[in-house]
């Protein structure tokens, strides 16, 4: 899960990370209001969106720039009215862009120079890491493929926690000295703390910067969720906002469903992540692109598999639909109860081929051919594969 940045200062104040101070506004009169709160001279405008690049993205109808300095509260509010209710594309958003419902008014400070820092899992090492960089406030990828010496890491021990030392190292790093090295050393241990207690998976502060009076303000936040620790983070969970996440995997996760969007074109629907992954694999052999991952679990409801096939059917994308069920403990019968309803509710006028194999698997068989449904069967994962691609390369 991800948060606005106008989010992630709340949990900066609550930790104790050093930012500038700033205020939501969902309209341009919010934004005045905010701004002369604030005070000015020196104001940003942010665009609050879940994706970054926003400094150098461009709004659909053509205004520059998804973050401004400006002087006034006037001119906040001013910039405020042209981003509210606009589509900003950055290069992280896909051309699609996403819509701008909220902006963040924060104090603009003066800039000496920006820095990178990352605190993440690190699963090859089994532990987290801490990246720094002299390169802030740019594409950090681009840092890592073309000068990957300006990149320091550090890997911190689970089991002790992130150490003084290494917090002094890794300032050291980013040639920080004296008092601007202690005030780093508190923000990358307060951040620490942060990642730590919120259940984070990833905190990514791009730029932090040092100001011409010597201080270190973390002043964009990008922060990811350990989704398998949402259920005892109560606060960062009431921070979700679904219409920043892809409609169907906000719809799979209300039905407690293993989905991930993709984009090709023939949709998945499988128990096991193991065995959906091998069919995204065996599609992509022959030939096809899987639509999604979707793993309706070990021991799916009718209920679970009615609403996976009707997230799959309501994908404008999908050109076909491979079930691929190994009834381990899954009973056959249930997958074939549930798209029988699914394909009640929702008309199903494109292919479908079906592997069924295992736990009840006669039953399952049996009620499909029963239903009058217009599905290919097939005897393994090869034939399944090469049956959907056939169908929909035909369609
Ligand atoms: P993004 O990464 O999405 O482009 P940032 O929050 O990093 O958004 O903002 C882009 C740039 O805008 C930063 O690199 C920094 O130079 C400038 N900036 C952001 N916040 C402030 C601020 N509070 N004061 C001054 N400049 C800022
Ligand atoms: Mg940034």
């Amino acid at each position: 899960m991800n948060i606005h940045e106008y989010q992630a200062k709340q949990l900066f104040e609550k930790f104790g990370v050093a930012s500038p101070k700033g205020i939501v506004a969902s309209t341009a009169e919010e934004a005045g209001a905010a701004a002369r709160e604030i005070g000015g001279p020196g104001l940003v405008v942010k665009a609050q969106v879940h994706a970054g690049g926003r400094g150098k993205g461009t709004f659909k109808n053509g205004f520059k720039g998804g973050v401004h300095v400006v002087n006034t509260p006037e001119e906040a509010q001013d910039i405020a009215g042209k981003m509210l209710g606009q589509t900003l594309v950055t290069h992280q958003t896909g051309p699609e862009g996403k819509l701008v419902s909220k902006v963040l008014i924060a104090k603009a400070v003066d800039i000496t120079k920006e820095y990178y820092f990352a605190i993440l899992f690190d699963r090859g090492t089994s532990s987290h890491a801490i990246i720094a960089s002299t390169e802030g406030g740019m594409n950090i990828e681009e840092v890592a493929e073309k000068t990957p010496e300006k990149i320091s890491k550090e890997f911190v021990n689970p089991a002790i926690g992130l150490q003084p030392y290494q917090c002094r190292k890794i300032a050291a790093s980013l040639n920080l000295r004296g008092p601007q090295m202690n005030q780093a050393v508190k923000l990358f241990s307060a951040l620490w703390n942060l990642y730590l207690k919120a259940d984070c998976s990833l905190v990514e502060i791009n730029p932090l910067a040092i100001t011409t009076d010597g201080q270190v303000v973390a002043l964009d936040a990008k922060f990811n969720f350990d989704d398998n620790a949402l259920y005892r983070q109560k606060d960062v969970t009431a921070m979700r906002d679904t219409t920043e996440e892809d409609p169907r995997e906000v719809a799979a996760s209300e039905f407690g469903l293993n989905y991930i969007g993709l984009d090709g074109n023939i949709a998945c629907l499988v128990n096991g992540a193991g065995l959906a992954m091998s069919t995204m694999d065996i599609i992509k052999f022959h030939g096809g692109e899987p639509a999604n991952f979707l793993d309706v679990g070990g021991g799916a409801t009718k209920e679970q598999v009615t609403a996976a096939f009707k997230i799959i059917l309501g994908d404008p994308k999908v050109e076909g639909i491979l079930v691929n069920i190994f009834g381990g403990i899954m009973d056959c019968d249930i997958i074939a109860n549930g798209i029988i309803a699914a394909a009640k509710e929702v008309s199903l006028n494109i292919p479908l081929v079906v592997r069924l194999e295992g736990n009840n698997v006669e039953a399952g068989k049996a009620t499909l051919a029963a239903s009058g449904l217009k599905i290919t069967g097939a005897s393994d994962l090869t034939d399944a594969a090469q049956k959907i691609v056939a169908a929909v390369k035909a369609a």
